[in-house]
């Protein structure tokens, strides 16, 4: 099978997927629009956002998030052709509310089947995480021992391809942790990771 149509069993065994209680009304967020599937760079993120890639089905894009994370993009001449973007988890955790959630640790369990399926089957030479959550989900995958806190920005090996650690691009995360000027020069980074992949 070629790798578009291991894909495209991959993507319909995610939309038919009800194995996280309170996401069965929801539909992964898992398409040709997530991006190639030949990119230079993977990121991970946390959760499909409510009035992002939940409405959109495009990942990070038609909420805040979103636009920081295009502008990010842009500020490092990247654009969405060359990479792919997934999260922990492919459907929208929600409060009894309505709002966003965190995925539970069972639901990152659940889904990281998918998550590993989707690096094996994309094979990224870069992965770029965005937040603790997503850095911490590739552990179910294979050990590492990289925080956040002490690694944001900086290239790392894991599991035969390169890692690096970034902040979420939210507003919360924005105001109260790394500002949008920080999180572009973290950015910067990726490009590094991409030419050092090259070489290898
Ligand atoms: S989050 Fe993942 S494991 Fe949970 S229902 Fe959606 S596709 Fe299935």
């Amino acid at each position: 099978m070629t790798r578009e149509e291991l894909f495209a069993e991959l993507t319909a065994e995610a939309a038919a997927c009800m194995r996280c209680e309170r996401m069965r009304d929801r539909l992964a967020v898992l398409s040709h629009l997530n991006g190639s599937i030949r990119p230079e760079i993977m990121f991970i993120a946390e959760a499909p956002g409510r009035n992002g890639a939940d409405r959109t089905r495009i990942p990070f894009h038609g909420d805040k998030s979103g636009e920081t994370f295009e502008r990010l993009l842009q500020s490092i001449g990247l654009t969405r052709a060359g990479i792919f973007i997934t999260n922990t988890v492919l459907c929208s955790p929600r409060k009894p509310s309505g709002a966003n959630d965190k995925p539970t640790r069972a639901e990152i369990a659940n889904c990281s089947g998918f998550l590993a399926r989707q690096i094996e089957l994309i094979d990224p030479p870069v992965i770029a995480t965005l937040g603790a959550v997503a850095l911490d989900a590739l552990r179910s995958i294979a050990p590492h021992n990289l925080t956040l806190r002490e690694h944001a920005a900086s290239i790392a090996r894991w599991n035969g391809r390169l890692v690096v650690p970034l902040y979420h691009p939210s507003p919360q995360v924005i105001i109260t942790v790394r500002n949008a000027q920080q999180q572009q020069s973290d950015f910067r980074i990726l490009l590094q990771a991409v030419e050092l992949s090259k070489n290898q």
